[in-house]
């Protein structure tokens, strides 16, 4: 078991990792229970997946001290981060009268988690919610900061708040249930941390790397817990991005976001797939400016494509040109005016916030990796 602090004043919480602890939920979660009773189930949210996965597992281990839930179900997907899913949310957790002093618990991935989050900020200027994050994406990254949010006409996550929530509670063995392909994609954000500050881990995870997507338990665990006491020291020391230091995390997005827009926000491209080649090209770009050796390149290419990630755009069978992404980072939520800042390498295991990257350059170099 591992527990890690988010110190934050006045809001601080904790992240548990531990097998097991969606099944002792009530005492893992005891303080957040208090106002439920038999006349009052606790409200949770999930998708049809993890609902239909564990739903029982929750209302067992609620059964355990006469509690009950009361479910909120959407469909599995980005499309639930609507207005209109917001709303209904909204109205249903009034419905149910929450109060400020209630928590809502939100079982399913980052999609359930921004979504609940969100409306938990504003429902009642601010009810609290608990994260029960059941992919790795998520147990890795979006449930623990406080970055809630859903997607708009104009793009993904530009409407939102920031709302820490009050636990984070991450079993493992959810991830049993996750497929593959969704397992790959939250482990590279589990690189990212490797690559952005921590060289050690990131050897660790090249020797490491199938342990953990096999879900051996002592890996699985070492890999969660190595992230999220990273995520948890930046989120501390800069937790709404005034500062370089929390831009540290978005290493590879950049890019990411650009491929992702590109292919429709689709399954053709999950989002840990996207940062995953845009990692690659970060680290690619960082040695096109000798700030790094082509071999650590190489290297950060290789422990991906060792994952079964993508690793080459030329693969992707984009019809696009390079200055075409560069049209897609522009509407980046993280633009500054006409420039751009760039999360690039000094070494495998840090990264810096470069502001002096021309747009035109990063087209070229585009299309070099378009044209393989
Ligand atoms: P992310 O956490 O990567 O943002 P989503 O919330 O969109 O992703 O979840 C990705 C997919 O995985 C969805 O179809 C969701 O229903 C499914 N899912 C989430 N958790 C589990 C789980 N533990 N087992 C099986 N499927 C899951
Ligand atoms: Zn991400």
């Amino acid at each position: 078991m591992a527990v890690i602090p988010v110190a934050l004043a006045g809001r601080d919480y904790d992240v548990v990792i531990e097998e097991g602890l969606l099944e002792r939920l009530t005492q893992a979660a005891a303080p957040f229970l208090k106002g439920y009773g038999p006349q009052r189930p606790v409200p949770f949210v999930a998708d049809t997946n993890t609902h239909r996965l564990y739903s029982r597992q929750v209302a067992k281990a609620l059964g355990t001290e006469g509690l009950e839930a009361d479910w909120f179900v959407v469909e599995p997907g980005e499309d639930a981060k609507t207005w209109g899913m917001l709303e209904r949310l909204c109205d249903w957790l009034l419905a149910l009268g929450v109060t400020r002093k209630d928590h809502v618990f939100a079982l399913g991935g980052g999609v359930v988690g921004d979504l609940v989050g969100f409306a938990c900020s504003i429902t009642k200027r601010g009810v609290g919610f608990v994260q029960l994050p059941t992919t790795l994406l998520a147990q890795v990254d979006s449930s623990v900061g406080g970055k809630t949010a859903i997607n708009t006409r104009a793009g993904k996550n530009l409407i939102g708040a920031f709302h820490q929530p009050a636990l984070v509670l991450i079993d493992p063995l959810v991830l049993t249930t996750l497929p593959d392909r969704e397992m790959r994609a939250g482990f590279a954000e589990v690189l990212k941390y490797g690559l952005l500050g921590d060289a050690a881990f990131f050897a660790w995870l090249e020797a490491n790397g199938p342990a953990v997507l096999a879900r051996e338990p002592a890996a699985l665990e070492h890999a969660i817990a190595t992230s999220i006491a990273m995520k948890a020291q930046i989120v501390a020391a800069d937790e709404r991005e005034t500062q370089d230091l929390r831009a540290l995390l978005n290493l590879g997005h950049t890019f990411g976001h650009a491929l992702e827009a590109e292919t429709g926000f689709s399954d053709r491209l999950l989002h840990g797939e996207a940062v995953a080649l845009g990692m690659v090209l970060a680290a690619k770009y960082s040695a096109r400016r000798g700030e790094i050796s082509a071999e650590d390149a190489a290297r950060a290419e290789t422990a991906i494509a060792a994952a079964g990630l993508p690793a080459r755009i030329s693969d992707l069978g984009l019809t696009c040109d390079g200055a075409a992404l560069v049209d897609h980072m522009r509407h980046d939520k993280k633009a500054e005016g006409t420039t751009l800042p760039f999360l690039l390498l000094r070494a495998l295991g840090e990264a810096y916030v470069a502001r002096d990257v021309d747009l035109a350059d990063i087209a070229a170099f585009l299309d070099g990796e378009l044209a393989g």
